[in-house]
C-alpha cells in the first residue's frame, strides 16, 4: 500500500504514523480533521456507534470503559482503545473516546481482522461516511456532530 499522494510505502503496523481518511495516507500528507480527533463523551460515541452500525447493516457493537484506571493513567496515545472481534465490544481507554478510534475499532469487528489491508480499507470507508456527515452536521440524534466554531474558545475575562 502506498500514499496517494507521495506515494511512499505504507506500513499497516504502524498504523499510528498513518491517516485512513477515504484512503490511506501518510501523516505527512493528511491529517485529520479536529471533530474526528476531539474527545467525546461515551454516550455520544455510544449513538455515532449506532448509527455507524445501522447505516453499513451491521449488527450493534458493545462499547465499555476500561474498568482499569492505572491503564488510563499510562501515557495514551491519541488514538487508544481495544476491539474484541468475538465479543463485539470495544473498550476506550481514555483519552479514547474520539470518533477517529471508534471508527479504527468498528473496523476491526466489521471485518474480523487485525491490521490487515481490508481492514485499513474498511477504516478509511467508515472515517469518510462520518466525515459526511459531521460536514453536514448530522450526527446522532440529541448531539450536534460539529462544535460550534466559538466553543472552546476562552470567554474574555474583563
Ligand atoms: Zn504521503
Ligand atoms: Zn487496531
Amino acid at each position: 500500500m502506498e500514499c496517494p499522494n507521495c506515494g511512499a510505502v505504507l506500513d499497516l503496523a504502524n498504523h499510528g504514523d498513518l491517516v485512513f481518511d477515504g484512503r490511506v495516507w501518510c501523516d505527512r500528507c493528511h491529517e485529520y480533521g479536529r471533530e474526528l480527533i476531539r474527545p467525546r463523551d461515551l454516550k455520544e460515541i455510544q449513538a455515532w456507534s449506532s448509527m455507524i452500525c445501522q447505516e453499513f447493516g451491521f449488527p450493534p457493537v458493545l462499547l465499555e470503559e476500561n474498568p482499569d484506571p492505572a491503564v488510563s493513567r499510562q501515557d495514551a496515545p491519541v488514538l487508544m482503545a481495544e476491539a474484541e472481534h468475538r465479543r463485539r465490544s470495544i473498550r476506550f481507554y481514555a483519552p479514547g473516546y474520539r470518533l477517529a478510534t471508534l471508527c479504527h475499532e468498528l473496523a476491526h469487528i466489521y471485518t474480523g481482522q487485525d491490521h490487515s489491508r481490508d481492514w485499513a480499507m474498511m477504516f478509511a470507508q467508515l472515517v469518510a461516511w462520518v466525515k459526511t456527515r459531521i460536514a453536514e452536521d448530522r450526527g446522532p440524534q440529541g448531539f450536534r456532530a460539529r462544535l460550534s466554531i466559538y466553543a472552546g474558545v476562552p470567554q474574555r475575562v474583563y
